[in-house]
């Protein structure tokens, strides 16, 4: 099934770990829509952007899948309003910034990311149909703080945007 332009349903609800463990990762409609929104309002534009394929690592997970991953109950995945994922050639820190000023979203978390390694980590992000806070958050070592870091030299700038 089709999501949008460039990206389908299952990217959006692969997990090695339920192959591995033979779980069903099936979105209901409610979920399903979400996700379409996600790829619409998020996905789309990043890939409009940078002009690169984009292969999510994380997107829709059930709950029996959330909780394999120790991630808490409480999580946008499991309800197909969130997606982690990292494009090529773009540092992490880079996309999060460049997300951060383009794009309608609820949250924006940079997850691991490291000072000396821009390619460090992956970008989590989240949004829903109305109400959406533009919230970014950085993950460092014990807890999530306000804000991204400082794109530094050893980040490279924004990629140029493809003409389209
Ligand atoms: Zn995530």
């Amino acid at each position: 099934m089709r999501l949008s332009d460039h990206f389908y349903l299952h990217e959006m609800t692969r997990s090695q770990l339920a192959t591995r463990h033979q779980i069903v990762n099936q979105p209901n409609a409610t979920q399903i829509d979400a996700l379409r929104h996600l790829c619409r309002d998020v996905m789309e534009p990043v890939r409009r952007h940078f002009g690169v394929p984009i292969v999510p690592s994380s997107g829709f997970r059930c709950l029996t899948l959330n909780r394999l991953l120790g991630s808490q109950d409480t999580s946008k995945h499991c309800l197909g309003e969130a997606v982690d994922f990292e494009i090529i050639g773009v540092s992490n820190i880079c996309l999060a910034h460049w997300m951060a000023q383009n794009l309608v979203f609820d949250q924006l978390i940079l997850e691991y990311p490291q000072v000396d390694d821009g390619r460090a980590g992956w970008v989590h992000v989240s949004c829903r149909g109305a109400g959406n806070r533009g919230q970014c958050l950085t993950w460092r070592q014990n807890g999530y703080i306000g804000g991204l870091p400082k794109l530094k030299r050893v980040h490279e700038k924004f990629p140029t945007a493809q003409k389209t």
